[in-house]
């Protein structure tokens, strides 16, 4: 296959895949929803799991969108720095966005920030945001496409801490953002927590710990104990599906950290809700797509 070939092989398969995430939630958080469901006891939110399992039937049944909002779409792209089609990824990920818009179709989300005018497409400025890691010694590609939402994204807060406010502060902070914007997010959650000097790293991290599978943990013993305060600190809010009172309020807690300056300590949250549509596919240096997150999907 030729370089052209390859681009347009790939863009045909990232437009139909970013199509599918819309309609179909990935393996965990399908098991997730099943799991919280099963555990419910409140009979109003044990209706609402069931709201949400036909929901997910339908939505694939039908081939339709599981949600109204489809959001806007981020990719977060690690890319090895000998990959063949490095410099033509950018261009690839937008054209199959416009695509998967009008082919799935998508809500048309993506308004010129000043200008305030839809585009039509959910391809702007800045739109798809890609956010970039080159590994070394590497030649294939994982990309996370993400569907950013606009109730899920609204949680979305960051802070740099005075140093003595410690790791206390970090659990304060996400927990006051929780009691006061958990819930316009669509709960269960999964609460992205980035940690790091500044506050645009911490905000970086934040996103990526989306896209880590739910039941995974930060490889940080300490870390990870710190998920599990959080995760058990959130449920005890009992926010509930749809944040109507419930058992639980959360699908996971997963932190992503960097190292830190001495005299700050940074804090993020972005927030995944229930129809958590991020995706996780490998191609490699040859256009072979491997698809991690959604089982049964072969290209
Ligand atoms: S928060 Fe999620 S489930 Fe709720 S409306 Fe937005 S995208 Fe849909």
């Amino acid at each position: 296959m030729d370089k052209q070939e390859q681009v347009k092989q790939m863009t045909t398969i990232i437009a139909d895949f970013v199509g599918h995430m819309a309609k179909v939630l990935p393996d965990d958080v399908q098991a997730k929803i099943k799991e919280l469901a099963a555990d419910e006891k409140n009979p109003l939110a044990k209706t609402i799991y069931e709201t949400m399992k036909t929901n997910m039937k339908l939505a694939k049944e039908l081939s339709r969108p599981s949600c109204q909002d489809t959001g806007v779409l981020q990719y977060w792209v690690k890319c090895g720095a000998n990959y063949p089609l490095l410099g033509e990824l950018e261009g690839i990920l937008r054209e199959a966005t416009a695509i998967a818009t009008q082919q799935t179709p998508l809500r048309h989300n993506v308004v010129e920030t000043f200008d305030e005018y839809n585009t039509g497409k959910n391809i702007g400025t800045h739109a798809p945001y890609v956010m970039w890691d080159i590994v070394p010694d590497r030649d294939d590609v994982e990309i996370f496409p993400y569907m950013a939402g606009g109730g899920c994204s609204l949680p979305g807060s960051g802070k740099t801490l005075m140093p003595g406010e410690g790791y206390e502060g970090v659990a304060k902070f996400v927990l006051d953002l929780m009691t006061s914007y958990g819930l316009n997010a669509c709960p269960p959650l999964l609460v992205g927590v980035g940690v790091a000097t500044s506050i645009d790293t911490a905000a970086l991290f934040s996103k990526k710990a989306l896209m880590r599978p739910i039941g995974s943990h930060n490889p940080n013993e300490k870390a990870a104990y710190m998920e599990e305060l959080l995760e058990d600190g959130i449920n005890k809010l009992h926010l509930g599906p749809q944040g109507m009172g419930g058992d639980k309020s959360v699908m996971g807690v997963n932190i992503e950290n960097g190292a830190r300056h001495p005299s700050v300590i940074s804090v993020a949250v972005n927030v995944g809700c229930w129809n958590h549509r991020r995706g996780h596919l490998i191609f490699d240096k040859d256009g072979h797509v491997q698809v991690l997150s959604h089982s049964g999907v072969n290209y």
